[in-house]
């Protein structure tokens, strides 16, 4: 499925075909700084890349690579405004990487990159905030492995076929889990033997900081709170939600655990159920260890209990139809997330405002509603209109003027990848 609007790629390979020198549409000298960062997000089966001037967010290529390890592998990428699909059967994350690096090296990109920034699910407590890579830095994040058996490996391939095609090029990890550091030991520990977490980690650590980080600092921006002084809630909403209370630019408390199944509940995962679910499904259906985690983390959520989808469009059209499961999962899913919101508000004081962002915070009026007329009891009120228009023209604003502010706000992991790695690469 090749689109054959990809005009650089198609017009190197004709010209080579009929050996001609090729000049590239794109010239390398119409990218003004020569610190780009290549940003790679490597998920469990797909990989995000974009090159981003860490200043002004443009982004001269971006692209994804997804349903990896699957004949129905993919790249698709935008570049100079034209989209351009590839297939890539069976692809891994190794593959995928290597045919990025194929690609920027093809479109004369690779000049451009001035550092490469890899998102990292899981730095456990040893990261604090984001760090140059180096051998140790990466033991590290092989340590870890264990608390993200689906995401951290995938990293790590990331990491190390970047190293070696750009050896010479400074690298730098960017943590999921690292904002939530600042978390109070009564909001990261476990109510079980210390030993476990003294010996084992086992605590809470949180997901979504990079995007937390992000959308936080735009609603203090957007809404002039003082930075010393502010109290926020964020909903990161899409297929994996979460939720936390962020005081003074530093989260306080987290809907997710030791890993991202705790909490809400999500696309495929469950959030929060009793931990004895797994003797009970043993004893009465003979699941194994494997069995339950399986339909905690793949079966279940938006998708176990409509039996329809994880996808939230998927459910409020049928929702809308009279699907009542779609109905009913949707509303386990609100009430969940207003229930855990509430609870999240004690950890702040007072609230200057709910911030929701990911694919259903920022689009979902429909939900924000729900959830909204759910937090009465914190003052909250949507101005319907703002809601409908997901704030457009208010500078996302969509509360009622009597109500602490609410906002929706776009997040964007990438920029704040890319500023990162920049600010730990450039010298002053
Ligand atoms: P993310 O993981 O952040 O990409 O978010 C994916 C989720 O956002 C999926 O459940 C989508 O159905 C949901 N989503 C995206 N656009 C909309 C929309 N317009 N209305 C409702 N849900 C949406």
């Amino acid at each position: 499925m090749m689109d054959t609007t990809d005009t650089g790629v198609t017009a190197r390979l004709e010209a080579k075909a009929n050996k001609r020198a090729y000049t590239p549409v794109f010239k390398t000298a119409d990218i003004m700084n020569q610190h780009n960062i290549l940003v790679l997000n490597c998920g469990s089966s797909s990989l995000k890349f974009a090159l981003i001037d860490p200043t002004s967010g443009e982004q001269p290529i971006a692209g994804l690579a997804e349903r990896l390890g699957e004949s129905l592998a993919s790249i698709s990428y935008k570049y100079q405004g034209k989209k351009v699909s590839l297939a890539l059967p069976d692809a891994d994350h190794q593959q995928a990487c290597a045919r990025i690096v194929e690609l920027l090296r093809e479109l004369d990109l690779e000049q451009v990159i001035g550092a490469i920034g890899h998102r990292v699910v899981h730095g456990g407590e040893r990261f604090k905030e984001s760090t140059r890579i180096d051998s140790q830095v990466i033991d590290a994040i092989s340590d870890c492995q264990s608390l993200a058996p689906l995401h951290n490996p995938a990293n790590l391939t990331g990491i190390r076929v970047a190293q070696h095609h750009y050896p010479d090029k400074p690298h730098v990890a960017v943590f999921d889990t690292s904002f939530h550091q600042s978390m109070p030991s009564e909001a990261y520990l476990y109510a079980i033997p210390y030993e476990l977490y003294e010996q084992h980690g086992v605590r809470r650590y949180g997901f979504h900081g990079t995007s937390y980080r992000y959308v936080s600092q735009q609603a203090i921006e957007r809404l002039q709170l003082n930075p010393q002084d502010n109290a926020l809630l964020c909903a990161h909403l899409g297929n994996g939600s979460s939720a936390a209370a962020i005081r003074n630019g530093n989260s306080v408390d987290t809907t997710m655990g030791l890993t991202p199944l705790e909490g809400l509940v999500m696309g495929t995962r469950s959030g929060n159920v009793d931990p004895n679910l797994y003797d009970f499904l043993a004893d009465q259906c003979g699941y194994s260890l494997q069995q339950t985690s399986r339909m905690l983390n793949k079966e279940s959520g938006l998708l176990g209990v409509s039996g329809l989808s994880n996808d939230m469009r998927t459910l409020e059209q049928a929702e809308s139809e009279g699907d009542e499961r779609a109905r009913l999962a949707i509303n386990i899913y609100v009430f969940t997330l207003a229930r855990q919101l509430a609870g999240l508000a004690t950890s702040l004081g007072r609230l200057d405002a709910l911030v929701f962002t990911g694919g259903i915070g920022e689009n979902s009026s429909r939900i924000r509603q729900a959830v909204c007329d759910r937090l009465s009891i914190l003052g909250l009120a949507l101005d319907r209109q703002r809601n409908d228009s997901n704030g457009n023209q208010h500078k996302g604003i969509i509360s009622a003027d009597d109500s602490p502010h609410i906002l929706v706000i776009n997040t964007n992991e990438e920029l704040m990848i890319a500023r990162d790695t920049s600010a730990l690469t450039t010298t002053a």
